[in-house]
Order: structure tokens, then C-alpha cells, then sequence
């Protein structure tokens, strides 16, 4: 009971100390029309359950933001004066996540709902410098955020000023201490605070600039996208893993062949996918990368689901054509060149990017499986149907078709015969054979390598197994 007392008078007296007059707007549901009957059921319930064990508790972040743009939050964040162990304490379903940044994962009503301790100034915290080395490297980079603090002091730590915005579900009010709510009616992307110490401080907030920009159609304002260019490279200095994370949430935003040109135009490729220079340099891998992100923005906007191995096999192939064609023209063997260059492009990636090896053997699968679809005889193609990645090395297939790489004809010849029944299937493949044949004849006088590069209509026609 104490502690809570303790508690309460910690963040009531903590907002009103730091500055005299008032220090933030308080926004009614008659004006920003956000009743509580539209918050997710699971973070309305860990927020009143925190308010009544006597901490404050407010919905935060993205999910009020969408709310005020009419869209759908993807999820939802808390934040509150309680710690993760006092968090931990009044939720059963709750684990503590997180080291660099600590918060509590609370399973309620089927939602896993993401409890965050608001963060306090992390320089001023003498008692806690005492205690670390460093809180920054030699870049200005953070390497700690677990210094607790008020609840305005939590705001100024947020990122831009439109996801600062706090919704308290008992008075259905939003407090604002930023200004956010004018900037997401104009929709303005403005960070918080001084830009170029947010981006030295943490360097994967100008990939969340960009990516938001093009999630929420919003324009980033001059100030905050100013120092952009020249700090991109500071984007090597993240750990790959965070930039794996943040790489997927950008490429399955919904948005990602907008945001993609947008990091193009910023500069800041380099340090994310420094292959897309090359790829993007080719006429087919530039339409193919444009297509494979058009799909898989539709595909996220139908909720349909997408794999991270898809996508990475797509943004990888064409480097994985070029490297084979080095090899062929280097006199190897076909098959063994294709995944010896399968190899060699995905661990030369995987350093930077961090693409996890649960990821490989869909990557792997669906590469290796390119070259089967050329083989329209025999019992190869029954054989391909049944491999357990057929539809994803299909619809990739599909992709290059539609990218100019390979005929149009062959798609068009697997579309059928995917959904034949046996006998349709058998008919196909008699017609197919003489034909077949007689173009394998043709290919065999011609190095493999050339069709790589030559184009489409030559490779259609290549059959490597
Ligand atoms: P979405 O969930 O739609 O991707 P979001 O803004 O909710 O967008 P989250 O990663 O869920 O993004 O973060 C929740 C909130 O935490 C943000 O709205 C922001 O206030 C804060 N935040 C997230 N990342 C950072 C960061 N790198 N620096 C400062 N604050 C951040
Ligand atoms: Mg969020």
C-alpha cells in the first residue's frame, strides 16, 4: 500500500517539478474522437488493471497515432510509472523482455501487450553513471535505455512527436506534451529534441523515419530529415541483429516499395542491403526487386502471410544470377556453380544483415529450385510439385516471369499443370517432349552462362536438374 501511496505522489509531483506552469495539453474525446471502446481489448485491460493497482498506465506509441489517422494499429503499447518487476508482479502472463531496452511482454485476452517503464534522462542519472562505463560509444550511440523516470521525462526519450502522445482509457483523454497531436493532423513527421543527437543516439530511428513517412503517408519535416544523408553511415555501427528486425518491419509494412525508394533517395541503403546498389543497377533486377516488394505489399495489406525467406531469396537473386554466370563462364558445371554461388552470396550478406539460418533452407530451396521448372518431361515435374516448397519456389518463379527474366510461357505452362488432374497432367508433358528435346538440343550447344545475362527468352529453355 505504501509503496503505491509512494507511487502515485513519485508521478504526480515528477510532472508538475519540472517546469512551473503546465506542461502539457490534455485533449477530450469530444476533440480527438478516440473512445475507449476503440482500444484493443487486451492493452485497455493491462492499463486499467496498472491504474487500479494504483500505477499510472496509458496507451502509447503507434496505436494511438494510427487511432488519431484512422488506421488499424498493429499493435499495442502501455507505459507506466510502475518497474518491470512490479509489472511482472500484478500480471501472471508476463515475462520480462529485453536487455538494451527492458519491458514486460503481458499476455491479456489472446493480445500480447508490450508494458514499457517510462524511461528517464539517461546523462543526468548520476547514480546510475556511477554504475555503468558508458552509456554511449565513441559515435554517441546509446548502448543503455533502462533509466527509469517520469513520466515527461519518458516523452522527450520517444522518437517523434506523433508517437508521444499518451491515451488514458479512464478519462478517455490523450495528453500531449509535443505538440503531436497538430503534427499528425498535418502530417508532419517531426522527431523529438536535437535531430542529429536522436540519430547519433540511436541510427535505426532514420529507417523508422522512413519507414512510418511511407507507412502513414506523411511528409518527414525539413529539420528532421535534414541531417539524414550525411549521418546514414552510422547505420554500420548498429548490431545486425536490431537491423535484421527493423529491416523486416520496413519490408512488411505494407509499404515497403515506397519506403525502399525513399531509403534509396536518403542514402540510406548502404548500411541496410548495400546490395540493392547493385541490384537496382540492372534493368531486370530493379523490376524484379519492384515487383517482389509490390507483392509483398498487397499480400500484407490482404493480411495474407508473408515469409522473411521469400523475400530474402528475391532480393538476393540477382546477385545470386550474377555470380553464377562468373562461375559458367568460368568453365563450371551448372548445378554445382549455382549453389556454390547460392552459397557465396547468402554468407557474404549474412555478416551485415544477420539473416538468421532458420531462414536458409527456404532461401536455399527455392533458388536451387529455379532451374527444375525448365524441365517439362519425364517425372521431374511431378517430382517438383511434391517438393514441400513448391508453391513458394512457384510463386518466385512467377515473379521472374513477370519480371521479363525468364518467358512468360513457362509460368503460364506451370499454372496449368499445377492445377491439372493426373491424366491433364500426363497429356501436357506428351506434348511437351518432342518439343522439349528438340530445345534441349539447342540449349546444350550454348554455355548456360550467356542465358543468365542474354535474357529471358534464351533461359526459358534451359533445363539443369
Ligand atoms: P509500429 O508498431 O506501427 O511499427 P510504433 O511507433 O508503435 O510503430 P514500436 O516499435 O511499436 O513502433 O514502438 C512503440 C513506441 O516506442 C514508439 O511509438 C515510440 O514512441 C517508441 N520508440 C520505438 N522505437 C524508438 C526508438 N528507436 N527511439 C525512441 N523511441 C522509440
Ligand atoms: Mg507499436
Amino acid at each position: 500500500m505504501i509503496r503505491k501511496f509512494l507511487h502515485r505522489i513519485f508521478s504526480f509531483s515528477s510532472n508538475e517539478s519540472v517546469t512551473a506552469g503546465p506542461v502539457f495539453r490534455t485533449i477530450g474525446s469530444e476533440q480527438h474522437g478516440i473512445a475507449r471502446s476503440r482500444i484493443s481489448p487486451g492493452s485497455l485491460k493491462v492499463a486499467t488493471t496498472l491504474q487500479q493497482a494504483g500505477y499510472s498506465a496509458y496507451v502509447v506509441g503507434g496505436a494511438v497515432r494510427d487511432l488519431l489517422l484512422g488506421l488499424k494499429p498493429k499493435d499495442y503499447d502501455v507505459a507506466t510509472n510502475a518497474t518491470p518487476e512490479e509489472v511482472r508482479a500484478v500480471f501472471r502472463h508476463s515475462r520480462i523482455i529485453g536487455r538494451r531496452f527492458r519491458l514486460v511482454h503481458v499476455i491479456s485476452r489472446g493480445e500480447t501487450v508490450e508494458v514499457s517503464t517510462f524511461r528517464g534522462k539517461v546523462s543526468d542519472n548520476a547514480a546510475v553513471a556511477k554504475n555503468m562505463r558508458a552509456h554511449t560509444d565513441e559515435t554517441g550511440r546509446l548502448l543503455h535505455d533502462n533509466v527509469f523516470g517520469s513520466q515527461e521525462e519518458d516523452v522527450r526519450r520517444r522518437d517523434f512527436t506523433i508517437n508521444a502522445l499518451f491515451y488514458d482509457p479512464g478519462t478517455e483523454e490523450i495528453i500531449d506534451y509535443l505538440n503531436g497531436f497538430e503534427d499528425v493532423k498535418a502530417k508532419r513527421l517531426c522527431i523529438i529534441g536535437e535531430p542529429e543527437q536522436r540519430y547519433r543516439e540511436d541510427p535505426v530511428r532514420m529507417l523508422r523515419a522512413v519507414r512510418l513517412a511511407a507507412k502513414l503517408d506523411i511528409r518527414i519535416d525539413d529539420k528532421t530529415a535534414a541531417p539524414i544523408g550525411d549521418l546514414a553511415p552510422l547505420l554500420l555501427n548498429v548490431p545486425p541483429a536490431r537491423l535484421f528486425d527493423e529491416m523486416l518491419k520496413l519490408l512488411f509494412s505494407g509499404h515497403a516499395l515506397a519506403a525502399v525508394i525513399d531509403l534509396r533517395a536518403r542514402g540510406l541503403h548502404h548500411g541496410l542491403l548495400p546490395i540493392l546498389d547493385v541490384i537496382l543497377e540492372q534493368p531486370l533486377g530493379e523490376r524484379f526487386i519492384s515487383l517482389v516488394l509490390k507483392n509483398t505489399d498487397e499480400r500484407v495489406r490482404q493480411d495474407k502471410p508473408v515469409s522473411p525467406g521469400f523475400l530474402f531469396a528475391a532480393l538476393l537473386w540477382h546477385e545470386v544470377l550474377a555470380v553464377w554466370n562468373t562461375h559458367l563462364q568460368a568453365g563450371e558445371k551448372t548445378t554445382p556453380a549455382l549453389h556454390k554461388s547460392m552459397g557465396e552470396v547468402l554468407s557474404a550478406q549474412r555478416s551485415r544483415l544477420a539473416i538468421p539460418h532458420r531462414h536458409d533452407s527456404i532461401i536455399y530451396d527455392i533458388w536451387s529450385m529455379q532451374p527444375r521448372f525448365q524441365a517439362r518431361a519425364g517425372r521431374k515435374p511431378f517430382r517438383l510439385l511434391e517438393h514441400p516448397h513448391f508453391s513458394a519456389a512457384y510463386d518466385f518463379m512467377l515473379l521472374r516471369c513477370k519480371s521479363g527474366e525468364i518467358d512468360e510461357e513457362l509460368g503460364q505452362w506451370w499454372q496449368i499443370f499445377k492445377d491439372a488432374d493426373n491424366a491433364s497432367r500426363e497429356a501436357m508433358l506428351l506434348q511437351e517432349s518432342p518439343a522439349g528435346r528438340r530445345r534441349k538440343r539447342r540449349s546444350r550447344s550454348k554455355p548456360a552462362g550467356e542465358k543468365v545475362e542474354a535474357g529471358p527468352a534464351e533461359s526459358a529453355d534451359q533445363e539443369i536438374s
